[in-house]
């Protein structure tokens, strides 16, 4: 037989050609495609029962010979039966199966075979119903062993799947194993040929198990190999040294009218002591909103920015909104401030220097002045600095809201300077510790795990149907107090992965656009009548997006409805109310963080989560968010119960689902840790393994986490 090669197009596996769109349609375009589609489960056929042991309700195997086949019609139902007649050592037994003729041609009588299925009483009398069958022959794969059952399409089962499964394994080329032998031989874990055949095919449920580690474990490997290649690649690339005067800063400390969280403190100077060194720093700072992360950021900025170090900051937003807010605070804390503060956002670009004056400047001179060095702290969004900015020296880079800013991004911000910026990126995410250490293994840390002195805990309410009017009652009162609303829309689920009809990302806005407007419409035109109600979604103009938010902020509106996806971290005290419709759509993690924007002042808010729903265990996970003291613990929690896909973006992160599962395996993750630094600790370059290099460098083209 000729062997076929991982990449060999799927077609040539025999019989394959009938079922090429199916094929395709699970994905599946090369023999790789194929026996990469690991089973979801197995069904254990593998013990053989005698026929006369079986009793109604069993699902069993039976093996013995075929006496006779009939095709019969049915009189009423005008079904198409066909009737095996199956005979062992211990007695006989029918098999029936329903609207399936074919079988009659595939079962020849007087041959040995298997049947696997349920006994039920017909007529009285047992009967097989529907079985898996197959010929007693030298490879059995759908009876009588422990049988896979496989993702399917329409008009492709698990035993077709397997049946060209089959086929490939009997011909595959030898696959080169790029896992150092003795890691799997510390392990115990099997060989890439030897998994690959018990992923599909296992003797016994513990073979399976170990392929499937086999396999997971080879995912957690190569990430954490990249996690320690990024950090030994930062340790080698130079930064400007950002020193610092301790005088300086406390007097600056002492000068804000609060006193800084012992986190925020203890971050600060964790950031404060990365930045010293002539290193770029990778750290991130985790926070839940309102916890003061911008000041923090903000004081390493202004540091960076002063003499000795006369260094530029490129500090980003994820939105306009936010840019502006930042710039807002940076400028309320930092007043005395003489570099140049500068926001420079699609339509607009302003500078603050530290006497007080602020003026709206030309962009395109703005730009000239920020390439000369003359502007040092930049606040903008991603996307402006990104384009079209250059710096002369630029030192430290703050990012917000955003994991998708990796080496490569930084690496672009460098254009006339030879060294490489600090960065500090800043999260409310709320991501579990596992997860943490695995995908964003290569980050420092920074987390601060208290709110400011002072903050109400906000008071959540879950609101059946049955309660809606009480809740609509309550907020009115409110808002006649003068507080204001936010209203967050129910999550569009978007359809299951590779299902036909999935929808695309656009269609996806358009209908969060429509539930935001029939929000809108019943809020302003049904409910609260009497109030002020705006909306915000996706399909706006960022012009429009401003407006609507500052007149809100300006408390020029009692309602806000927005989708989801909208103006994370916004900042308005006055907004006390968040009221979430679908509640059970979202994720702990994502509620958490939607609650997180009341409560921002001093005033009592309130938090309602709107559900249909009467499943208690929708209400168990609901409540959680009643109890749970951080988002930390709310981020496991949702780990448990979601799966990491919540975190990253299912589909996104080009990891395959096996790793994402043993993402909650944390033993398995600390092997995977500890291979990969002794791997590394004893050749850094892996020269002694050039599979494995050339393994890493791949997984890195493919896996995008950050
Ligand atoms: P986030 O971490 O969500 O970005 P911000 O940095 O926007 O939070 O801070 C939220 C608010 O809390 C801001 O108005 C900020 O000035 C204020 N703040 C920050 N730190 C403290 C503190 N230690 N005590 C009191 N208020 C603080
Ligand atoms: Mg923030």
């Amino acid at each position: 037989m000729d062997t076929i090669r991982l990449n060999s197009p799927i077609s040539e596996i025999h019989g394959t050609a009938r079922f090429l769109p199916k094929l395709k349609r699970l994905e599946m375009r090369t023999v790789r495609d194929l026996l990469w589609h690991f089973p979801t489960r197995y069904e254990d056929w593998s013990e053989i029962s005698s026929i006369a042991e079986l009793g109604p309700g069993d699902t069993k195997t039976v093996q013995g010979e075929v006496i006779s086949v009939n095709l019969v019609r049915t009189p009423r139902r005008r079904m198409f039966v066909v009737k095996a007649l199956i005979s062992d050592d211990s007695g006989s037994i029918a098999a029936v199966w329903f609207n399936q003729q074919y079988i009659k041609q595939s079962l020849p009588v007087g041959k040995l075979a298997s049947f696997s299925g349920k006994a039920v009483l017909y007529k009285g009398k047992l009967v097989l119903q529907n079985p898996a069958f197959e010929i007693i022959g030298a490879n059995s794969k759908h009876t009588g062993r422990i049988v896979p059952i496989y993702r399917e399409t329409k008009g492709l089962t698990s035993k077709g799947i397997r049946h060209f499964v089959q086929l490939a394994l009997e011909r595959i080329e030898q696959i080169p194993e790029f896992v150092p032998e003795s890691v799997l031989q510390g392990l115990d874990l099997p060989g890439i040929m030897t998994a690959l055949r018990q992923i599909h095919f296992p003797d016994k449920r513990k073979e399976a198990d170990q392929a499937h580690k086999s396999f997971a474990f080879r995912d957690l490997f190569l990430l954490q190999l990249k996690n320690l290649e990024e950090r030994e690649a930062l340790r080698n690339e130079e930064a400007h040294p950002i020193k610092y005067d301790l005088e300086d800063i406390k007097k600056f400390l002492s000068s804000l009218p609060f006193e800084l969280t012992l986190s925020q403190k203890k971050s600060l100077w964790e950031i404060l002591r990365d930045i010293t060194n002539p290193h770029p720093m990778n750290r991130l700072l985790q926070g839940d909103v309102g916890s003061g992360k911008t000041i923090v950021a903000g004081i390493a900025a202004m540091m960076a920015a002063s003499p000795p170090n006369n260094l530029q900051v490129a500090f980003m937003a994820p939105t306009e909104i936010l840019a502006r807010q930042h710039y807002q605070t940076l400028t309320r804390f930092f007043g005395r401030f003489g570099g140049g503060l500068a926001l420079l956002v699609a339509k607009e670009a302003r500078v603050f220097y530290g006497d007080g004056l602020e003026t709206s400047a030309k962009k395109s001179q703005m730009i000239k002045d920020i390439a000369a060095g003359k502007i040092k702290i930049i606040v903008g969004t991603h996307a402006l600095i990104q384009k079209t900015v250059t710096f002369d020296r630029l030192g430290l880079v703050v990012v917000d809201e955003q994991h998708r800013f990796g080496v490569n991004q930084r690496a672009a911000l460098l254009r006339q300077d030879n060294l490489m910026p600090h960065l500090l990126s800043m999260s409310a995410t709320p991501i579990p510790r596992t997860l943490m250490m695995i995908v964003f293994g290569s980050l420092d840390l920074s987390l601060i795990t208290e709110l400011p002195r002072g903050r109400k805990p906000i008071i959540t309410k879950i609101v059946d149907p049955a309660n809606r009017d009480k809740a609509y009652a309550f907020i009115r009162g409110e808002v006649r107090k003068g507080k204001q609303v936010f209203v967050v829309c129910p999550r569009i689920e978007p359809a299951e992965k590779n299902h036909e009809s999935s929808i695309t990302k656009q269609e996806l806005v358009q209908l969060e656009v429509k539930t935001v407007k029939e929000e809108y419409e019943k809020l302003a035109k049904k409910v609260f009548t009497d109030l002020r109600v705006a909306m915000l979604h996706g399909k706006m103009k960022s012009e429009e997006k401003k407006k609507v938010m500052t007149a809100f902020s300006a408390g020029e509106g009692d309602i806000l409805v927005s989708t989801s996806v909208i103006e994370v971290g916004v900042d308005v005290p006055n907004a006390t109310i968040m009221m979430i419709e679908g509640a059970e759509r979202f994720g702990l993690a994502q509620l958490y963080q939607f609650r997180g924007r009341v409560g921002r002042g001093e005033k009592q808010s309130f938090c309602f989560l709107f559900t249909e729903s009467s499943n208690q265990l929708v209400h168990k996970r609901l409540n959680s968010l009643l109890t749970a003291k951080n988002g930390f613990e709310l981020a496991e929690e949702d780990l448990k119960i979601r799966g990491p896909g919540e975190f990253l973006g299912q589909s996104q992160t080009g990891l395959p689902d096996i790793a994402m599962d043993a993402f909650q395996n944390p033993d398995l993750l600390k092997e995977a840790q500890a291979a990969a630094r002794n791997i590394i600790g004893e050749d850094p370059e892996l020269k002694k393994y050039p599979l494995l290099r050339e393994r890493l460098r791949q997984f890195q083209k493919e896996v995008h986490l950050e």
